[in-house]
């Protein structure tokens, strides 16, 4: 019997693309923490708690790249297993060349730098790693550390710490409860 599969639409994804990185249920699971006090400095994220091995989903499509300080497997010595996907559109707060920074998975995501990956795909775990070499977990509760950096466009005046983070807060109400973004499976 011939097969039926229909090729896959080429066609890049719409431009607000983008899904809660967490299960629907955790959408209210963090709080506006960017700039608390941490042990290496003002916290540059958003930390979202839930249990270890809670699914994390890709925010929008993208490109896998190494973070400045992070091994080829991911290990990042403050956020442990960790990836960052460079966004391949706008996608509301988010812009094309934005930088998200998903970290303290409970292992390795096997994805490696120039890796595609589709909004909503599964990425990794939630876990508790970090602080420490690599390994290290279980010093603090399990949660997803949340990081939106700057692409570096010239022209950008979006307010960033030095390092280019932004605060994700608010991209995070935007994919919750506030939510115009796509929702998969609703
Ligand atoms: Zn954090």
């Amino acid at each position: 019997m011939a097969s039926l599969a229909v090729p896959r639409d080429p066609t890049p994804p719409g431009p607000r693309e983008a899904v809660f990185p967490l299960p629907h249920r955790y959408e209210g699971s963090y709080t506006d923490d960017w700039g608390a006090a941490r042990e290496q400095g003002k916290h540059e994220g958003t930390d979202i708690f839930a249990p270890e091995g809670t699914p994390i989903h890709s925010i929008t499509a993208g490109t896998v790249e190494r973070a400045r300080g992070s091994t080829e497997t991911g290990w990042n010595p403050l956020g442990g297993y960790t990836v960052m996907v460079e966004a391949a559109y706008d996608a509301g707060p988010i812009k094309r060349g934005d930088l998200l920074y998903y970290a303290h998975m409970k292992s390795q995501s096997g994805l490696r730098p120039g890796a595609s990956v589709e909004a909503g795909e599964k990425i990794g775990e939630v876990g508790s790693t970090g602080q420490g070499p690599e390994g290290t977990r279980g010093r603090f509760e399990p949660h997803l550390h949340l990081g939106l950096y700057k692409g570096g466009w010239s022209g950008d005046d979006r307010p960033a710490a030095p390092s280019g983070a932004m605060n994700p807060y608010s991209l995070l109400r935007w994919l919750g409860e506030d939510s115009r973004a796509l929702r998969p499976g609703s």
